[in-house]
C-alpha cells in the first residue's frame, strides 16, 4: 500500500500491517508514523483470467491460471500420485523376489515424497510468478495516478 511522509510529503510503499508502527521515511529519513492515504485504491485488482479453467484454452498465455485452479490441480496430482504409489507398491510386492520386497516398502513412500516435493516446488513458483504479476498491476494502477 502506499502511505505518505508527514514531513516531506513524499509517498512511499509501506506493508499494510506497518498501519500505526513509525517507520523512517525513505524520503527525508525522518521517523513517521505508516497511515492509510484515502486517495489511493489499495485494493488488489481482480484477476483479469476471470473463469479459471477458462484460462486452459488461452494459448496465447496472455492471461494466468488462477491460484484457486492451481490448487485444484495441486490436490488431484495428491491423490493420483498417492494411488499410484499404492498401487505400484503392491504390485511390486507380488512380483519382485522376496529379498526386494523391504527396498519396495522403504523406497516407494521415498520416491512418492520426492515427487511430491518436485510438483510442489513447480507450483509455488508458479503461484509466485502469478503473485508478482498481481503485485505488478497494483503499482501500475497506483502509480498512474501521479
Ligand atoms: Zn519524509
Amino acid at each position: 500500500m502506499i502511505t505518505k511522509c508527514s514531513h516531506c510529503s513524499q509517498y512511499f510503499y509501506a506493508q499494510p500491517e506497518d498501519v500505526g508502527k513509525t517507520i523512517t521515511c525513505r524520503g527525508c529519513g525522518k521517523d513517521v508514523v505508516v497511515t492509510r492515504q484515502p486517495d489511493f485504491d489499495n485494493s488488489i485488482p481482480p484477476v483479469t483470467s476471470g473463469d479459471g479453467c477458462m484460462a486452459l484454452f488461452d494459448f496465447k498465455f496472455c492471461k494466468f491460471v488462477s491460484p484457486s485452479l492451481m490448487r485444484i490441480l495441486y490436490i488431484i496430482w495428491f491423490g493420483v500420485s498417492l494411488l499410484g504409489a499404492i498401487v505400484g507398491m503392491i504390485y511390486l510386492i507380488k512380483n519382485a523376489p522376496s529379498i526386494m520386497i523391504p527396498i519396495v516398502i522403504m523406497l516407494t513412500p521415498i520416491a512418492w515424497i520426492l515427487n511430491l516435493i518436485v510438483v510442489r516446488t513447480g507450483f509455488e513458483l508458479a503461484m509466485a510468478i502469478f503473485n508478482m504479476e498481481r503485485l505488478a498491476r497494483q503499482i501500475e494502477k497506483n502509480t498512474r495516478r501521479y
